[in-house]
């Protein structure tokens, strides 16, 4: 090429950047390269195919192109957008083979963290997850997820109620994942986040800023490897954004990338959900994660007196303790952790050593919002199985004698009345649905009209109780 040619190509990338903004000039038209230049045309060549549609497709970016020739070469020459020739692309990465690996990593750690900005919890790890009964499916699934991203289950999606793992276990892949191939383009975002940022990128073609910000979003998302969304459940009544998802999903599945996601109920039951959606999650497997049982809750606690210790070798928590506290909490998971952290905390405020009088405080203080006067699911299921001479397993069991059936209403009525325990979680606590619970409430109620005396030997429950 002629000395003032390439002087003149030079001038059109120069003036062309102070002519653009500058997000489409870093990302379509910086590694544009003017292949030819003769009297009547001039060919741009770009190096993948997205950058040379974004900018062929762009009717704005193109007359900033043309206005720039026309006013460097005083004259329109007839502009060819193409792709570049490998050749020039192999020497641009014959250059880029020689940066350093130290380089490299400085630059695809910034690069992740920019454009793919994974926050995941580096303490979501399967280590760090306890199996049991209610979550062994869905743990194993996600185990298999990791050894073989894409190929046998994909769709993926986890759904329970809150604080039961679905977070914990969606990360812990992203976490795997990136641990075996630092590579892999992983994506985590909860969908709120999602939806914020699809329609951040609308607003930004609606206010003809232009289409940076849409074409980036579009972009990031097909370009997954591994998408994981976390609580789809609010993607709920936001049309575009499903719409939007539903093309990222096809193009994921096609093209055999994971996906994984969670939600806090089973798809079937979102509302302003487009059913074309709904469909594509039966192609997939879904775990549904239920409350863990008393051995799990002691494991977990346990578990997490290691972690903690790890931070604090002094913390020191008995035994009985613990048990104590796997007996009472039964919502779920998230109040598990909170009470240890909770008794920490206030053992470390008065400074005492942790032992159950402590924990019987520290309780009524953390569940203070769902148990009012510290009365217990336990001191309930006590009290009233030992007056009928039944044992609290019996009550947890499948029996169904009146006697059994009785004592266990009775239980589930004044667990209502004397906590603030929810139906779920008073089911959990006696290992049945909550439907249960809610059917023995009413039962109760309508029992009590019948029969005065009934409504007299739960009032002195109640009194006993309080
Ligand atoms: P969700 O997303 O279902 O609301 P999270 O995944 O946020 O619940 O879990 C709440 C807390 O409980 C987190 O700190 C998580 O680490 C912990 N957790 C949940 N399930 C388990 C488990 N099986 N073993 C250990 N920790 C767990
Ligand atoms: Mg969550």
């Amino acid at each position: 090429m002629e000395e003032s040619v390439k002087k003149n190509i030079e001038l059109f990338k120069n003036t062309l950047k102070n002519h653009v903004c500058e997000s489409d000039w870093s990302l379509y038209l910086k590694e544009m390269e003017v292949e030819s230049l003769s009297d009547q045309e001039i060919f741009l060549g770009f190096k993948n195919g997205f950058a040379k549609d974004q900018v062929d497709g762009n009717p704005k970016l193109k007359e900033s192109i043309n206005e720039v020739i026309e006013s460097l070469f005083n004259e329109s020459l007839k502009v060819h957008f193409t792709l570049l020739k490998k050749d020039s692309i192999k020497a641009e990465e014959s250059i880029e083979k020689k940066i350093t690996a130290s380089e490299k990593t400085a630059s695809l750690k910034t690069q992740k963290q920019d454009i793919f900005d994974l926050k995941l919890n580096p303490r979501y790890t399967f280590e760090n997850f306890i199996m049991g009964e209610n979550n062994n499916f869905g743990a194993s699934l996600a185990q298999a997820v990791v050894k073989n991203p894409g190929k046998n289950y994909n769709p993926v999606l986890f759904f329970g109620g809150v604080g039961l793992g679905k977070t914990h276990l969606l990360q812990a892949i992203g976490n795997e994942i990136t641990k075996n191939d630092a590579e892999k383009k992983i994506i985590y975002i909860n969908a709120s986040d999602f939806v914020e940022e699809f329609v951040r990128g609308i607003l930004s073609i609606k206010e003809k800023k232009n289409h940076d910000l849409s074409m980036k979003f579009k972009q990031k998302y097909r370009s997954a490897d591994v998408l994981l969304i976390d609580d789809i459940q609010f993607l709920q009544g936001k049309e575009q954004s499903q719409e939007e998802f539903f093309l990222i999903f096809n193009k994921l599945y096609d093209s055999n990338k994971q996906m994984v996601f969670t939600c806090d109920r089973p798809i079937s039951e979102l509302n302003n959900f487009a059913d074309r959606l709904k469909n594509r999650f039966t192609r997939g497997t879904t775990a549904d994660l239920q409350p863990p049982k008393y051995e799990t809750r002691l494991a977990i606690l346990r578990h997490n007196l290691l972690l903690k210790q790890k931070e604090n070798p002094k913390v020191k928590i008995p035994d009985n303790v613990l048990e104590y506290l796997a007996k009472n909490i039964v919502s779920n998971v998230r109040d598990l952790e909170g009470s240890l952290s909770t008794l920490m905390g206030y053992s470390d405020l008065i400074g005492t050593e942790i032992d159950m009088d402590l924990a019987k405080k520290t309780i009524q203080i953390s569940l203070a919002n769902v148990n009012q006067n510290g009365i217990t699911l336990e001191n309930i299921a006590d009290k009233i199985s030992s007056f009928y001479g039944l044992s609290i397993k019996d009550l947890k069991s499948k029996k169904r004698s009146a006697q059994v059936t009785t004592a266990r209403q009775i239980c589930m009525y004044l667990s209502r009345k004397l906590t603030d325990f929810s139906h779920t979680e008073i089911g959990n606590f006696y290992e049945k649905d909550h439907s249960t619970v809610i059917h023995s409430e009413k039962q109760i109620k309508e029992k009590i009209k019948m029969d005065p005396s009934l409504e007299q030997i739960i009032n002195n429950f109640k009194a006993q109780l309080k």
